[in-house]
């Protein structure tokens, strides 16, 4: 018998989060469910010409880490930057699983392709797809920004140290909020 300690489990979820949507925390929710520990890696690309720049989206996530309902969330997740590859890092930092979010078919061909080519990059590392609540189905960061930069109320599907972001960055959001007040995140209401 060793008396080696338990190995933690790590899950390394990668994107944009360009901003992070309540679509992303319901996936670190579960994420943290399966794993002990989580990495979130902020990509720097600018090649994607990102609205924030990866020091604000890093600030956006931790300030919304406060909603999630896992336990010892400050203890078990840590924000990291990062540029270069997904399987590079996972394998530096030992994490067991890359983590990605599938919402629709409409995600798959494209999350089947990086997954298949982390595979062959990191072969010990397995890519796990964990879908939200199916009331997040249709978030995307890029839809909020767009529907924002016209002045429609996105508050209900990001977290407010988002929407206080993009009511900073554009005038008309601003506005919005101003005449409507914030909401919080979806409810149960059939209408919406
Ligand atoms: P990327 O540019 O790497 O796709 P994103 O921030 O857009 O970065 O997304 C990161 C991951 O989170 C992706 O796997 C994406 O499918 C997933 N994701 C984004 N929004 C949602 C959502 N509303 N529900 C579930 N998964 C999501």
């Amino acid at each position: 018998m060793t008396n080696a300690l338990p190995t933690r489990r790590l899950g390394l979820y990668p994107g944009s989060f360009d901003p992070i949507t309540h679509g992303h925390l319901d996936l670190i929710d579960r994420a943290l469910a399966l794993f002990d520990d989580l990495l979130i890696a902020v990509a720097d690309n600018p090649a994607k010409t990102p609205l924030f720049s990866a020091a604000e989206r890093q600030a956006m996530i931790a300030e919304s880490l406060s909603l999630l309902k896992a336990n010892d969330v400050p203890a078990r997740v840590e924000i990291v930057n990062f540029h270069g590859l997904v399987a590079d890092l996972a394998v530096e930092r030992g994490a067991v699983s890359i983590i990605r979010g599938l919402r629709a078919v409409s995600d798959f061909e494209y999350e089947f392709q990086i997954a298949l080519t982390n595979r062959s990059l990191a072969p010990t590392v397995e890519t796990v797809f964990l879908m939200p609540n199916a009331r997040y189905t249709f978030l995307s960061s890029a839809i909020m920004k767009d529907v924002a930069a016209h002045g429609g109320n996105v508050s209900r599907f990001v977290p407010p140290a988002v929407h206080a972001k993009l009511a900073e960055r554009f005038p008309a959001y601003a506005r919005t909020l101003g005449s409507h007040g914030v909401s919080g995140p979806p409810t149960d209401d059939p209408r919406l």
